[in-house]
């Protein structure tokens, strides 16, 4: 075994770096400059203005500003439709810095970011406020995909209900936001994004996820349909309870 970026070969039982079906030597790994995506320390890194450093591995699978964000996430409408949510017609995105992206959703005294994982920790790639998705220069397709979902869900419960974001702390912000995320989660499992579903079972760590962990929990046990008859059941007493009145949609007074 060669290492990726000296080409010595790597004795046996020594510890290595392995990314990438890539192995690195430790000398090598000690110093390297690393990728602000994957943290994979490339062989051809080229900086990003404003952002870091981009290993050959990423370029090419990063959403670029001229990309037709639509076009990647149209194929998951009907996987959201099958959580009852509706992706809208026309969705409005923008590019936005990571620091911005980060202000919009938390005033938390954080820590420098220096990686994208540094900043998924805490926030989602994309959010949506006011009609926008606001998204992250230079993420990955499957983040921009799975952050996506979330999002969208988020957007069609904003415009059922008259509200700008779902960011407020009610019974119905975090009931609502953790459905929109576990829909997110299990679209990262069944396109076997790994590292994505990972992420989204632990963060973000400041709560955007709301009730997500109860969503999950009853996956195990509940088919999709029922999930989510519950959900659209509990929803509307939620909104009810707990949005101001004057709440669009409620005068439907259907009952199922
Ligand atoms: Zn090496
Ligand atoms: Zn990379």
């Amino acid at each position: 075994m060669n290492c990726y970026l000296c080409r010595a070969a790597i004795p046996d039982g020594e510890p290595f770096y392995n990314d990438r079906e890539q192995q690195v030597c430790k000398p090598c790994f000690k110093d390297a400059p690393r990728c602000f995506i994957c943290r994979f320390p490339g062989k051809n890194l080229e900086e990003v203005e404003g952002l870091g450093l981009e290993c050959e591995f990423c370029r090419g699978s990063v959403i670029g500003e001229n990309d037709d964000l639509l076009a990647v996430l149209a194929p998951i409408f009907p996987f959201l439709a099958n959580f009852g949510l509706k992706a809208p017609a026309q969705p409005q995105f923008a590019w936005v810095s990571r620091a911005a992206l980060r202000e919009m959703q938390t005033s938390a005294d954080l820590p420098p970011e220096e990686f994208v994982d540094d900043f998924l920790r805490y926030c989602y790639a994309v959010y949506y406020n006011g009609g926008t998705f606001y998204c992250l220069r230079r993420m990955a397709s499957p983040t921009l995909i799975v952050h996506g979902i979330v999002q969208l869900g988020v957007a069609d419960i904003c415009g059922a209900h008259g509200l700008a974001n779902l960011s407020a702390n009610s019974p119905f912000h975090t009931f609502a936001r953790g459905f929109c995320h576990w829909v997110g989660f299990e679209a990262a499992k069944r396109l076997t994004y790994d590292l994505e579903s990972r992420q989204l079972r632990k963060w973000p760590e400041l709560g955007a996820q709301g009730e997500f962990e109860r969503w999950e929990s009853m996956a195990r046990f509940n088919k999709q349909g029922k999930i989510v008859a519950f959900f659209k059941a509990n929803l509307k007493a939620l909104a009810r309870r707990h949005l101001d009145d004057a709440v669009p949609g409620q005068s439907e007074n259907q009952t199922s």
